[in-house]
């Protein structure tokens, strides 16, 4: 039979239909990448030989190839190299158990509050879990609403609202009656979003639009690495979002509302003659990025932060002469360091504090994924290290400072 295959080549740019011309990789050589930042159940590999053999690479499972290409016409830097959509989002790693996430639908719901009288129905399209939809059914400011979700794999409470079990490209949305649109931390995560973005351009019903996307802007310029991996395929400045529902005649309603640096808000609204504020973009043009040299600079900084920590923590990963090496956390701001070249053998296996994660294996490698707590808490050898959870440093320092035989390197 033959291998079904995991990755396929991006021809030309999402956004513009641009060929991606490929004497202009961003990297020389192609580099590699886990398809995958979940954690996988180890067991079903010991049940497979006996006990504790090692992990065949293909038990590890699936790396591909890596690299960036810059569109010549509208400037949006995209993974060359996109991976299967069921391997990629087999097992839902999304952790909204924190009070991050919580308080951000909080936020968004505020900012759509202001909304209230002329907000119909809703309709949002992806949600596993319906946190926003909860929040919202559950006010009084929205009585009397219908709560529509699109969403393939649902696993939140169904009741109360209405769900769509299925992708949207398939959907006829057309008869729902709701003419707001809600897409949270879902427009990043599409292959196509031009796709997306002419289904509801052609949805008359919809008049408003709220988005809550990643702070990718903040995100490069502050080493948080869920960019242009294999979930978030694209960088984008949030101009450019702006410009883009522009011109499909959704113009921007507020000002950008910005979160903690992990998200950013924005609200657009259907007008014909939409024409955007600063830029004067037309209804129908190319949209392209303002400032082709800003986006530029932006991903090499980026990149370039990247390395200086690969290197800093393989030099500290060297001269360590502790009986474990750990890297905090076990997520994509670890994982992604794996494709510039962490030293993944010197490493005894990943912490984390995620019950979704802890006794699992790190996708693509056989590190595992240790209870940082328990770690921190119960190890009597020598232990370092690296800590690697940026705003979350300062506060797993504390319970660090307690064991004495623990060093750390951040
Ligand atoms: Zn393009």
């Amino acid at each position: 039979m033959a291998e079904q295959k995991t990755f396929f080549k991006r021809e030309i740019c999402l956004f513009c239909d641009s060929p991606l011309d490929d004497s202009q990789k961003y990297f020389e050589k192609d580099l590699e990448i886990p398809i995958a930042v979940y954690c996988v159940d180890k067991s079903k590999w010991d049940r497979v030989g006996e006990g504790d053999r090692e992990m065949g690479d293909r038990e590890k499972g699936e790396w591909i190839p890596y690299n960036i290409s810059i569109c010549n016409t509208c400037s949006t830097p995209q993974t060359l190299y996109l991976g299967d959509l069921n391997e990629v989002y087999k097992i839902n790693h999304a952790d909204s158990t924190g009070s991050i996430m919580k308080n951000m639908h909080y936020e968004f719901m505020e900012m759509i509050k202001n909304y209230k009288g002329e907000i119909t129905n809703f309709l949002e399209i992806g949600s596993s879990k319906g946190e926003l939809a909860d929040l919202i059914l559950s006010s009084n400011e929205f009585n009397n609403k219908d709560y529509y979700i699109i969403e393939p794999n649902f696993f939140g409470v169904p009741d109360g609202k209405k769900i769509l079990l299925g992708f949207y490209e398939d959907i006829d949305d057309k008869v729902i009656p709701a003419n707001t649109l809600i897409i949270s931390h879902v427009f990043e995560h599409f292959y196509r979003p031009m796709e997306i973005l002419n289904k509801i351009a052609n949805n008359h019903n919809i008049e408003h639009i709220f988005l809550a996307f990643p702070d990718l802007q903040y995100y490069v310029h502050n080493n948080v690495l869920h960019v242009l991996n294999t979930e978030h395929t694209y960088y984008v400045e949030n101009s450019f979002l702006v410009d883009l529902f522009a011109s499909k005649g959704f113009v921007l309603k507020d000002p950008l509302k910005f979160y903690k640096g992990h998200t950013v808000f924005m609200h657009f609204s259907y007008s014909k003659e939409s024409k955007e504020s600063k830029g004067c973009l037309l209804l129908g043009d190319t949209v392209k990025h303002r400032n082709r040299d800003n986006v530029i600079n932006s991903i090499d900084k980026y990149f370039s932060d990247i390395k200086s920590s690969v290197n800093l923590f393989n030099k500290f990963l060297d001269k360590s002469d502790s009986k474990y090496n750990y890297i905090f956390p076990c997520s994509i701001h670890s994982i992604f360091l794996l494709t510039f070249g962490l030293d993944l053998k010197k490493l005894s296996g990943m912490l984390d504090n995620s019950p979704n994660k802890i006794g699992k294996t790190v996708y693509g490698t056989d590190l595992l994924c240790h209870s940082f707590k328990k770690i921190v808490e119960n190890v009597q050898d020598d232990v370092s290290i690296i800590l690697n959870g940026g705003v979350f440093n300062a506060e797993v320092m504390e319970s660090i400072k307690k064991n004495p035989r623990i060093k750390v390197f951040f």
